[in-house]
């Protein structure tokens, strides 16, 4: 566990009763603490070639874009539905009640681009997958993902292919 760990609030029975939600503001708001889970994100894409960081909204955002800012790439954001204005495309995926979609927008990423998926949470693991059918819609060549917190008793890393490198900084 890196240092920065400890400005993670564990939030008991939130958003619902049951559920332990882990809150990344008090992180985001400590600026030497940020700037490391920066780096500590970054790590493993120095000198790969990155040419675009692609973030899930919304948390995904800000680690996303302060990723592709140190990489030198571009920013490109996998929205909620009705979000992005057309032409985009799109990939479902299943929440506990119903289903859920993240839309890109045509054009922002190339066929054949370089790019790597950033999310805050690795959980169930449905968000990140239907990010990464969306980039292999979009013809990307995805060279693995990020995520801050991954939670092991969730198992979401068993829906991920092995061949794909998925890096997460901190582990509950
Ligand atoms: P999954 O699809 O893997 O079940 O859930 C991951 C998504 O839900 C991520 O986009 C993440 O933002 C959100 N999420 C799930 N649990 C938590 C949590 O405990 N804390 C935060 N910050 N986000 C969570």
């Amino acid at each position: 566990m890196t240092e920065f760990a400890s400005l993670i609030r564990a939030v008991p029975d939130f958003p619902k009763p049951g559920v332990t939600f882990r809150d990344i503001t008090p992180l985001l708001a400590d600026g030497p603490a940020f700037a490391r889970c920066i780096d500590a994100l970054v790590e493993p894409w120095l000198g790969s070639g990155v040419q675009a960081v692609c973030g899930v909204e919304s948390r995904g955002f800000i680690f996303a874009a302060a990723m592709a800012q140190k990489l030198g790439a571009g920013f490109v954001p996998l929205r909620k539905p009705g979000k992005l204005p057309p032409p985009v495309m799109h990939a479902d995926y299943q929440l506990e009640y119903g289903t859920d979609r993240l839309e890109a927008r045509v054009g922002t990423v190339r066929q054949g681009e370089r790019v790597v998926l950033v999310d805050d949470v690795l959980a169930t693991g449905g968000t990140i997958g239907a990010a990464r059918n969306l980039l292999g819609q979009l013809g990307a060549e995805l060279l693995g993902a990020s995520v801050v917190i991954e939670l092991l008793a969730l198992q979401g890393r068993a829906l991920w292919p092995r061949e794909i490198p998925l890096h997460s900084v901190l582990h509950y």
